[in-house]
């Protein structure tokens, strides 16, 4: 760690930050340039992770040496993590195409969204049984009846499936019928959902928050594998910013800065990030393009009949055909994209 003094400091200052470091017992290191002065700091840096020495009066920054999150890092696992799902495998080479609408509506629904998907390619089933809607007014989801016809789906098509968990309540009764959970954006910093979901072996979808930086993903992320739930998957969903031609802005540069500090997969989800169906095959084609290990696209037969989410839906023959332009991306860049019996294609 080292430790970075306000200009000019008077050795009175510089005595009492050294006079701090010594008294928790570690060893400063003083180097006094022109300008600035700085302090190295010896010893175990996950201490000193939690001690408040920014506050010390003189003090203007405090630099890690090693990274916060830990499992979470490169450094620690330099190999990309690949996790598999039934036969289909995620990060690595290989890419998972996530589809399906934003809500459970009805099991007739829900089959026929699903066998689109399936045809075109898709190979992670997805449907929301709780909703995390803005307004307490909006459908909120089937609960579990919406649990019970998705899993119908999944094995009808033979495709794994993924639904969101928005309470550590619900984790259980979420596991009981799903193969991956999501965390939405809302709860990324939800701590007691990351630890609960990080107690199961069920893969994390973790979609980062629509303010938080790269660094409080990973952070989230670290959560749930500290509690030994080593499977998280990444999603890049857009963020808050000025720009309100569309509803988020997908910011596609966080998937090789995610990629460069950590080795979990991360997807992208241009359909929350653009809101848009126009802009969302351009941005889907940009993810993969960008190294993103796999897209997450909402789908609806009948958009505009739609309980959630319906201006964003692809129709699934729209989804079809970004398909086909996403499969001649991966092979360029010689991904693959496993079908659901985890035969690669
Ligand atoms: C969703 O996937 O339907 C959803 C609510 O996503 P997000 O958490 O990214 O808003
Ligand atoms: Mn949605």
């Amino acid at each position: 760690m080292i430790i970075v003094l306000k200009p000019h400091p008077t050795p009175d200052v510089v005595q009492h930050v050294l006079e701090r470091i010594e008294a928790l017992g570690l060893t400063p290191h003083l180097s006094q340039g022109v300008a600035r002065t700085i302090i190295g700091v010896i010893g175990d840096e996950e201490k000193l992770q939690v001690q408040p020495l920014q506050a010390i009066p003189g003090v203007e920054q405090v630099v890690p040496i090693l990274k916060p999150f830990k499992l979470a890092s490169r450094e620690f696992h330099a190999e990309d993590t690949v996790i598999e799902v039934k036969g289909v495998r995620i990060g690595g080479g290989h890419l998972a195409m996530i589809a399906g609408p934003c809500a459970i509506e009805s099991e007739a629904i829900l089959m026929e969204i699903a066998a689109g998907v399936k045809a075109a390619g898709a190979n992670i089933l997805r449907g929301g049984a709780f909703k995390p809607r803005t307004s307490p007014y909006s459908f909120q989801g089937l609960g579990e009846e919406g649990l019970r016809i998705l899993r119908a789906a999944g094995d009808t098509y033979g495709m794994p499936v993924i639904t969101e968990v928005m309470d550590p309540r619900q984790v259980d009764l979420v596991e009981r019928y799903t193969d991956l959970f999501q965390v939405g954006a809302r709860n990324m910093q939800n701590f007691d959902l990351l630890k609960e979901v990080g107690r199961t072996r069920t893969p994390v979808l973790l979609k980062r928050g629509m303010s938080a930086t790269v660094k409080d993903l990973l952070m989230s992320a670290e959560y749930i594998l500290a509690e030994g739930n080593r499977e998280v998957i990444l999603c890049e969903r857009g963020i808050r910013t000025f720009e309100d031609s569309t509803r988020n802005t997908m910011d596609l540069s966080a998937v090789p800065v995610a990629q460069g500090l950590s080795h979990l997969p991360i997807i992208a989800d241009p359909s929350h990030a653009t809101g848009k169906p126009d802009l969302i095959p351009a941005m889907a084609r940009a993810a993969v393009a960008a190294g993103s290990d796999g897209v997450h696209i909402e789908v609806h037969s009948c958009p505009e009949k739609a309980l959630s989410d319906g201006p964003q839906a692809l129709l699934p023959e729209q989804y079809a055909r970004l398909m086909e332009d996403l499969r001649q991306l991966a092979e360029l860049m010689g991904k693959s994209i496993d079908v659901c019996e985890g035969v690669s294609v």
